[in-house]
């Protein structure tokens, strides 16, 4: 029996789930944020000043004072060690987009041999992981290697179970010795800072001094697929590449919508169930779940949070997929495009402002006053991503994302901004002079009516705009499914703090104390503004080839490729703007740049290898086998003088030399070696990918001809439809 066919029947032979979760014991409800050490457990286990100090600083996102911190840590130790943990650990986020962790036992042997359970303050707040493997892009040298991680306050500590124990996990910033960033954590909490400072200045003017914290919120869907763990352990590419190299269209694809919001397969399901409760148990609110729209695909979308935690959230869920997946006997791949000719994955990030007087900053209110406030942030959203498009396009550029954008199912490599009919409407009449009416008959005037009813979610919701108003929130739809969010949200935190500013500024010097000036400065600065930005507004079809070219008169950018939407990262105007806001220095963003693009060239370079080896291992053998057996069969009919048909045995032979051909061109290219981390990624994107895409086209053709039997790939009706 071939290997795939074993594989089939192990499936096959599986023995129905069995219930894994005591649901009569606990319900989900309950178990909710069980393992953090949340602000209500704080409550009850610190001294009330001590409580009141965390608090501030929770919720102000100041420093927390260190005279506390011991008190602190010797709570959150008796917490952790009550609930099993015997290991701590300063988990952070490095520019690989993984998650790091590196854990410490809390035992520390006294002077008469036996061990006490130590865990100070200073531990608590500052580590010192040995990470020194980790890419710095320059900002490291290796005599001063020493990376430190900052407990993030603001981001709960939390314990990972497992079935042996449990580490007690203290979210952390990792910064050099010198304070710069290496990691994703600290630029997200510099942006936040930014945007708040700049927001509190626009609230000031609509009369609100309450100086509560303004934030930005994310909401991140996760796209996902599943594949059996038999297939997997068949195909080296989803093991090292995550995608697969290889592999004919199945008969069926995704063509019926039949997968799309179908009823869940029970084994699905159930692993759906235990990444909720694990999920639910670290605090993280997942909220819907469904089938996605391509077959073995599905995604998961919690209720939306600060854009800090919500970051540290999504790595966990990431995490999560991944390591439950195992235990039901599948791989989770979050992969951009795990399989050719059926949907990708993507990760929406729906994205808005808000605090705890004002709320939502971007739903509209029904009284003029907090329309007028409305159309200000939505106006901040137009000028930022007009000004800085190239920048929302570089920061979701990866190899993955690559076979995504552009690809007839997600948003294109120009970043341009969905609004719906009615605001457009709305806008163009405060293009064309003061709106005074309003689509549907109401009246509309800055400051004086109050905006139409919005429709929180328009009924024809623009799938194919990159950056979307979606009637109370922006969904920024071009983000890989595979990415952390913290690229894409420290880019939109400091263009909306940079427009914010813009508009602030205008505001303040037109009014000069003067409130009743404020209306008639708000139309003036929204006027300017969809004047100059306005271009980046597009409600139409993004999927369409007359898009590109209308794009490309407005003057907006489309970067199709990694190596050509990277760089810009270094840009003057995009240093300024990371400089301005106390963001990333350019230091820190010439590191981004070579990391980000030694990334790409290391994943590149591992699917080339991979197409090498299997073209030459797997998939050659199988062919030359079937090539033997034709060659075989026609002549020993020949000896028996029947005449044969020999058009598939001089076919295969055919497309075997093809293959033989293509594989040794990849080889020679594989071997090229580049100076230049920026011509090296160019030379992989224009030459390398076409030419493994080469040794794909005859290998696939080379499936649709070799005898089932001797195929030892499973095939994508096998991975996509086999659960
Ligand atoms: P839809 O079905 O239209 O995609 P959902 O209500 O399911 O809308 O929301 C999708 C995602 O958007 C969820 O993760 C949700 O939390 C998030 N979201 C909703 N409101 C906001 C907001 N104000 N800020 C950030 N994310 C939000
Ligand atoms: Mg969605």
């Amino acid at each position: 029996m071939s290997s795939r066919a074993e594989a089939i029947a192990a499936i096959n032979k599986k023995k129905p789930l069995a219930r894994t979760i005591g649901l009569n014991e606990i319900n989900s409800i309950d178990v909710f944020g069980k393992n953090v050490f949340s602000m209500s457990v704080m409550k009850k286990r610190l001294p009330k000043d001590i409580f009141k100090s965390v608090q501030k600083t929770v919720e102000n996102y100041t420093k927390l004072d260190s005279d506390i911190a011991d008190v602190v840590a010797n709570a959150m130790k008796d917490w952790a060690i009550g609930k099993g943990a015997t290991h701590y650990s300063h988990v952070f986020f490095p520019l690989t987009g993984a998650t790091a962790e590196k854990h410490d036992s809390f035992l520390e042997p006294d002077l008469s041999g036996n061990a006490i359970a130590e865990f100070s303050g200073k531990t608590l707040i500052q580590g010192e992981p040995d990470a020194s493997s980790f890419p710095n892009g320059g900002l490291r040298q290796t005599f001063e290697a020493r990376g430190y991680t900052a407990w993030d306050v603001t981001s709960p500590a939390y314990i990972m179970d497992n079935p042996n124990g449990a580490t007690l996990c203290i979210p952390t910033a990792f910064i050099s010795w010198t304070g710069e960033a290496l990691d994703k954590k600290t630029p997200i909490l510099r942006s936040m800072q930014a945007l708040n400072t700049h927001s509190q200045r626009i609230l000031k003017l609509f009369g609100d001094d309450s100086q509560k914290v303004v934030a930005s919120t994310c909401g991140a869907e996760q796209e996902y697929f599943l594949v059996d763990k038999y297939f997997v352990g068949l195909r080296p590419d989803l093991q090292t590449a995550g995608r697969t190299l290889f592999g004919a269209a199945a008969p069926k694809g995704q063509e019926f919508d039949d997968h799309y919001f179908g009823a869940i397969p029970d084994r699905v399901l159930a692993y759906m169930s235990e990444v909720e409760r694990e999920l639910y148990k670290l605090g993280i609110p997942v909220k819907t779940r469904h089938n996605e729209v391509a077959p073995g695909q599905f995604e998961v979308a919690p209720v939306f949070e600060t854009s800090n935690l919500a970051t540290d959230h999504q790595q966990l869920t990431m995490v999560t997929l991944k390591k439950i997946a195992r235990k039901y006997g599948m791989e989770c791949f979050l992969h951009e495009k795990p399989f050719a000719g059926v949907n990708g994955s993507g990760k929406h990030v729906n994205y808005s402002l808000g605090n705890a007087s004002q709320g939502n900053l971007l739903d509209p209110g029904e009284t003029p006053h907090k329309n007028a406030q409305f159309l200000v942030f939505c106006a901040a959203a137009i000028r930022g991503v007009h000004k800085y498009s190239k920048l929302l396009r570089a920061v979701v550029a990866t190899a993955g994302n690559d076979h995504r954008l552009g690809a007839n199912e997600a948003p294109p490599a120009i970043i341009s901004i969905f609004l719906g009919d009615q605001l457009t409407d709305v806008f163009e009449q405060i293009r064309t002079g003061g709106a005074t009416s309003s689509k549907l008959g109401g009246m509309m005037n800055i400051g004086v009516d109050a905006l139409p009813e919005l429709p929180k979610d328009a009924g024809d919701r623009n799938r194919t705009s990159p950056f979307a108003f979606t009637g109370n929130r922006f969904e920024f739809r071009a983000v890989g499914s595979d990415q952390s969010v913290s690229g894409p949200l420290v880019a939109m935190n400091t263009i909306f703090a940079d427009s914010i500013d813009y508009i602030a500024t205008e505001l303040e010097n037109a009014t000069n104390g003067d409130m009743s000036k404020l209306n008639g400065a708000i139309q003036d600065v929204l006027k300017k503004i969809i004047d100059e930005h306005g271009a980046v507004i597009f409600n139409g079809d993004g999927y369409t080839d007359e898009w590109q070219q209308e794009a490309a008169k407005r003057g907006l950018p489309n970067f199709k490729t990694t190596p050509e939407a990277l760089p810009v990262l270094t840009d003057d105007d995009i240093v300024a703007l990371f400089a301005k806001y106390s963001v990333l220095s350019k230091d820190e963003l010439n590191s981004r740049l070579e990391i980000y693009i030694e990334q790409y060239n290391l994943k590149i370079a591992v699917e080339a290898k991979t197409t090498v080896e299997m073209a030459n291992t797997i998939i050659y053998p199988s062919a030359v086998r079937y090539q033997t057996e034709l060659a075989d069969s026609c002549l020993k009919m020949k000896n028996l003088g029947i005449d044969c048909d020999d058009s598939v045995l001089t076919a295969t032979a055919g497309l075997i030399k093809d293959l033989k051909a293509v594989t040794t061109d990849l080889e020679t290219l594989v071997a090229h070696d580049e100076d230049d981390a920026l011509v090296e990624a160019k030379t992989n994107c224009e030459k390398v990918l076409p030419a493994m895409l080469k040794v794909r086209e005859v290998a696939d053709a080379l499936e649709a001809v070799v005898a089932d039997d001797l195929w030892t790939l499973p095939t994508y009706q096998e991975m996509l439809f086999i659960k």
